[in-house]
Parts: C-alpha cells; sequence; structure tokens
C-alpha cells in the first residue's frame, strides 16, 4: 500500500446465514429478520435440557455448494463440536460448530483485479440469538431475542492474502456475489445475514529487520463502509501505538476489538490475557458426516456459472464493454433477464445492454423495485429494440414507447400504431419535407454554402418538425446533403 510506512496484511472471516427454509437443527422458519421476539422458537433452539437436534440436510447441501463455489476442496469425513461459552444470547452455554474437520478446505477466490485469495476453511455453525438494550426510568435492561438462535451460519476464512482496505471490500463484495449467484445465501447485509470479522496486522522495517507486530481482530463489521473505516482506523492505531512504545512492542498474541461507526474508532474487548478457551470436543448429539462423492458431484453439477466467468462471457460472446457486462452480471436477475432478451432478438445485443442499463435501470431505481417486478418483460423490451434495430422507430419514439410500456405492460408495436409514433423512412414524403425545409430557411442554406456546417442542424430540426420528430434521421441528414451540394 502507498502512502503509508507499513504494509497492511489482512485476513477476513466471513459469517453467512445460509438460505434455507428452516433452522440448522430443528423445524422452526430461518428468515428470523423482523418477526416479532421469540415467536420462531422451540426447544431445541431454546436449548431446553433434553432437546436434541436434528441436522439440516438442505444447510449441509448449501454448505458444501458454498465450498465448491470457492473452489475448496470437501473432506470425505466431517464432524460437529460443541464450542463452549457463556453468554446470554447463547441458550445451551455452548455453540455446535465445527472445529478440526470443516465442511471444505483449502479454496480460493478471484477478485475482479484478477488476483486470488485463498480459502483457508469454511464450516458449518448455528447462529446465536441476538439481544436488544434499553433504558427505563435510568435503569438498564437486556432483552434477549432467540429468533435467529439455532440459524444455519457458514463461516468462510481467508488467507492473510488481502493487502488495503479496499482489496478487502473487493474480496467481500466478490464473495457476496459468488454465495448469492449459487444460491447459498442471499446475504442481505442490512438484515445482519452476513457478518465479517476482519484480522488487521501492519509489516515494516525497522534498523533492517522486518517486523511484524500481534493482529487486531475487529469483530462483527456488517457493512461494506464500516469494514473500510475499520481497518483504516486500526492500521494507522497500530503504527501509532508502535511508534509511541505502546504495548503492542510486547505484546504476545492478537487483540480483540469493536468498531463503533458513531465515534469513528475501535474500543479494545478482549487482550490476548482473557481470550477465550472453548474447549472444543465432538458433538455427542449428532452423528458423524460423510459427504457420499455421488452428493458432491450432484451439487457440482447444479453450481450455477460464477459471476467472473459470466462477465468474461458477456464480453466475448455478446461484445459487451467489461463496464456493461460487471454492471448486469452485479445481480444475477438482471443478468438473466438481459439473457432472455437476447435469446429472443438475438442480433441485437449491445442495444439490449444498453437499454437495460440505460432506461429499464433507471425505472427500477425511481421505484425501488428488484428486476423481478419489472412491468417490461425481457421479451417486451427484445421486441422494443427489434422496432429500433429494423428502422420502424426512432431513438426517441422508442423512449416514449418503452415509457407507455412501463406503465401497464403493453406490446411496444401496438403502442407504435396506437401513438402513431412508426418512424417515416419513406424517401419522398422525406425529401418533401426536405424541399420545404430548404425553401423555407434561406438564411441557414446560405450559412451552410458558405461553410458553417452547424446550419444543418436547423435545417435537420426543421425537417423533424414537419414530420413529428418520427423521421429516420438518417435519411434525413443523408438526403438534405445531397440537396445541398
Ligand atoms: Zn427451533
Amino acid at each position: 500500500m502507498t502512502g503509508t510506512p507499513y504494509e497492511l496484511v489482512i485476513g477476513i472471516e466471513t459469517h453467512v446465514e445460509l438460505g434455507t427454509e428452516s433452522k440448522m437443527f430443528c423445524g422452526c422458519q430461518a428468515r428470523w429478520f423482523g418477526a416479532p421476539p421469540n415467536t420462531l422458537v422451540c426447544p431445541v433452539c431454546l436449548g431446553l435440557p433434553g432437546a436434541l437436534p436434528v441436522p439440516n440436510r438442505r444447510a449441509i447441501e448449501l454448505a458444501i455448494t458454498a465450498g465448491l463455489a470457492l473452489h475448496c476442496e470437501t473432506p470425505p469425513h466431517t464432524k460437529f463440536d460443541r464450542k463452549n461459552y457463556l453468554y446470554p444470547d447463547l441458550p445451551k452455554g455452548y455453540q455446535i460448530s465445527q472445529y478440526d474437520l470443516p465442511l471444505s478446505v483449502k479454496g480460493w477466490l478471484e477478485l475482479p483485479t484478477g488476483k486470488k485469495v485463498r480459502i483457508t476453511r469454511a464450516h458449518l455453525e448455528e447462529d446465536t440469538g441476538t439481544l436488544k438494550h434499553g433504558e427505563d426510568a435510568g435503569r438498564r435492561y437486556t432483552l434477549v431475542d432467540f429468533n435467529r438462535s439455532g440459524v444455519p451460519l457458514l463461516e468462510i476464512v481467508s488467507e492473510p492474502d488481502i493487502s488495503s482496505a479496499e482489496e478487502g471490500e473487493a474480496y467481500v463484495r466478490t464473495l457476496r456475489d459468488v454465495l448469492i449467484f449459487s444460491g447459498v445465501s442471499e446475504m442481505r447485509l442490512e438484515e445482519g445475514a452476513g457478518r465479517f470479522d476482519v484480522n488487521v496486522s501492519i509489516r515494516f522495517q525497522e534498523n533492517g529487520k522486518t517486523m511484524w507486530p500481534p493482529q487486531s481482530e475487529i469483530k462483527n463489521l456488517n457493512s461494506y463502509q464500516a469494514l473500510r473505516d475499520a481497518v483504516a482506523y486500526e492500521s494507522n492505531r497500530l503504527w501509532e501505538e508502535w511508534r509511541s512504545g505502546g504495548d503492542i512492542r510486547t505484546r504476545t498474541g492478537k487483540i480483540t476489538v469493536g468498531w463503533s461507526p458513531e465515534r469513528g474508532r475501535t474500543y479494545l474487548q478482549r487482550s490476548k490475557e482473557d481470550v477465550e478457551d472453548y474447549r472444543y470436543f465432538p458433538e455427542p448429539d449428532l452423528v458423524s458426516l460423510a459427504p457420499s462423492p455421488a452428493m458432491i458431484a450432484k451439487l457440482r453439477e447444479a453450481l450455477p456459472e460464477m459471476p467472473s466467468e459470466r462477465r468474461a462471457r458477456f464480453v466475448a460472446v455478446y461484445g459487451l464493454s467489461d463496464y456493461d457486462a460487471r454492471l448486469l452480471v452485479s445481480d444475477r436477475a438482471l443478468a438473466d433477464y438481459y439473457e432472455a432478451a437476447v435469446k429472443a432478438e438475438p442480433g441485437q445485443p449491445k442495444l439490449i445492454a444498453n437499454w437495460v442499463i440505460g432506461d429499464l435501470t433507471a425505472a427500477l431505481k425511481r421505484e425501488t423495485i428488484q428486476i423481478g417486478a419489472s412491468r417490461v418483460g425481457s421479451e417486451q423490451l427484445a421486441a422494443l429494440v427489434r422496432l429500433i434495430g429494423g428502422g420502424k422507430v426512432s431513438g426517441s419514439a422508442a423512449k416514449e414507447i418503452f415509457g407507455e410500456m412501463w406503465k401497464d405492460g403493453g406490446d411496444p408495436e401496438a403502442i407504435m400504431n396506437t401513438r402513431g409514433l412508426a418512424q417515416v423512412s419513406d424517401e419522398s414524403a422525406i425529401a418533401a419535407a426536405v424541399d420545404e425545409a430548404i425553401e423555407a430557411n434561406p438564411g441557414a442554406v446560405a450559412a451552410y454554402k458558405a461553410g458553417k456546417t452547424i446550419a444543418l442542424g436547423a435545417l435537420v430540426g426543421a425537417v423533424m418538425g414537419k414530420l413529428g420528430r418520427k423521421a429516420n434521421a438518417a435519411v434525413v441528414n443523408r438526403i438534405l446533403t445531397e440537396r445541398l451540394a
């Protein structure tokens, strides 16, 4: 990284809620966000005595799918372990997780820059409940909601291959794209369905020696901005602590910090001395897992094309710019819509892309709706583009037709006919209008003939005015320049 006297070394642990119907070890609904507190609970996810967990097959399949999408190996044997700790949001006093035999190991994720970040492992666990702090008549209280307790959670751990806050952001954005594309998670960050623990350390030369003091783990970041800001703050803080001769010079282990976006700073949660000992041991209520090669092959088969591959294909096959391809692929449903339109009108991939990225995306944004709710279907958009490509409507008339289609669906050709928007390409009609315009604008004609080519615009405008702006602009231009030559 330029501009700093140190090199940044970053590894990221990403927690992702899997997109299952039910929770990890019980039948309660997994989509907890927004539900009234403690309404999605049962004896299992409340940790009541005697309740036994039953693994969610779909969660295991999705976890393996995520590993495959990240080019991981799926070891033949895995198991669940108990991670013991006491916290009010953890009803059992332990979390069922995976310790030494995770579901996926040794993968990688390619960033848009082409850099590959290695994935150490991805393991399956259950989410905790949530706490709500409040104050009433001067007395502080905390409420606990177990709706999130037991929601399947995948933890994806990267190697410390990331070397700037921007690269960290690119990593989590790309990871999110891959997980959404492969159907593993919707990863709604605003609902807490994706959280990041970021390990930050600094490395530099001092007196001819490479110094690499212990890292800080920034816990529970839940937005791209928080990640950027927290990494920038903490790396600088580590450097200042080193320079001022602080604890970091003698510390032997990492510290854990939280991030306060309000104050724009990190705060200490735990130092090495009180880092917990989780006393992991194999979960006695569950058998070990051995995903069969047939099951893995089936999941691999079902993997869709990944965003980076799709982007490259859009550039190579449809001739799109990398920028346009990236915009389309940023949303799987939008990319699907685009390809459906191209399938309906294969001759115009670039023009279709322009409409999808331009007028259609603008209309979606205006109403803050997703492409799935678009009132203009992919086949209708293709039909509109066919009218433009075939010279039947001008660009400006097409925009008017699109506006009508957006209001209440409707067939573009029918709208063109009822509103009289068909483009006039009839040469004799255009030639007559050109002659009239020349006759009526002697000043512009003289100026044009004197070399002021800009005067042609006034004449084109006059012709268009006569033909109700429906004339084929290319034909108008051609006939005008012929007549004036
Ligand atoms: Zn439950």
